[in-house]
């Protein structure tokens, strides 16, 4: 891939990385697009990294649709996709980490142990291998952006961090490959993850300033739903995922699938 790149980049093309782990859905595409449109080259790179998911979780269930994600990428002019076995990424003896410090400590951290060690040792390797001006995250991972952000500063890696806002369906879900796991009870009932979040932003805009007021908000709107299950709710500061802050962060399992949202209150959420 860095043959590619030096090549583009000898031309004085800039190139644009979109990291994936495939299973496409329109917020991927939306990044692609956000992409496409302020570079000369796009690579997306389609991975799933076994680093970042836990023992107990769905890796091998993750979905999977090769021949799906590739004809969604030929429809977008993506100039190359970057697709390495976990063999390739991880020969036999790599023993490097890259472990971002703070903050990880919380939330997905403390819910997911290790998970943004697997992330940010994967971003750095990716973003070796293709060596982009810019690379492009959603601000649906609102921890993993400023995870990313703090790993791109502190190595010096030379990359612009671009955060794309978060593509919803139309009743407010925030789009995600997981989200196939939904049975149809399920998905009615995720709703409420997107209006709880709602409900923060309009209480804010109607003055309420006290975080633990407007947690207590988002915890009883999801307590209302006896499909949900909220793992936790707090609002932290986005860069450095502190308390107290106005970013709205949300995990909540519905049923088995495990889901996660955000929102800044001070703005108004969308549609
Ligand atoms: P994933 O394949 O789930 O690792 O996601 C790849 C990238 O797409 C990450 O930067 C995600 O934050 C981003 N992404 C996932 N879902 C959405 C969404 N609904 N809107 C915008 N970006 C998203």
């Amino acid at each position: 891939m860095l043959g590619a790149s030096r090549r583009w980049r000898a031309e004085g093309r800039s190139i644009g990385l979109v990291p994936t782990m495939g299973a496409l859905h329109a917020g991927h595409m939306r990044l692609v697009e956000t992409a496409r449109g302020e570079n000369d080259v796009v690579v997306v790179s389609l991975f799933i990294n076994p680093m970042q998911f836990g023992p107990n979780e769905d890796l091998d269930r993750y979905p999977r649709d090769w021949d799906r994600d590739a004809k969604m990428l030929q429809e977008a002019e993506v100039d190359a996709v970057y697709r390495p076995t976990a063999a390739e990424m991880y020969p036999p003896g790599a023993s490097t980490r890259v472990h971002v410090r703070g903050v990880t400590d919380g939330l997905e951290g403390a819910a997911r142990p290790r998970h943004f060690e697997g992330v940010a040792t994967v971003v750095t390797k990716l973003l070796a291998a293709v060596a982009p001006d810019r690379a492009y995250f959603g601000q649906k991972d609102a921890q993993q952006v400023a995870v990313v952000n703090r790993l791109a500063r502190d190595l010096d890696l030379g990359v612009e961090i671009r955060v794309v806002p978060t593509v919803r369906e139309p009743d407010g879900l925030a789009l995600s490959s997981r989200n196939v796991y939904l049975g149809p009870e399920e998905r009615k009932a995720a709703r409420s993850i997107s209006a709880a979040l709602r409900e923060a932003a309009a209480a804010y805009s109607s003055g309420e300033r006290d975080p633990v007021r407007l947690r207590a908000r988002i915890a009883a709107r999801l307590t209302l739903e006896p499909l949900v299950h909220l793992e936790y709710a707090e609002l932290v500061d986005p860069a450095t995922f502190q308390k107290p802050g106005t970013l709205a962060v949300i995990a909540a399992r519905v049923g088995k699938t495990r889901l996660i949202d955000n929102h800044d209150v001070t703005k108004p959420f969308p549609g």
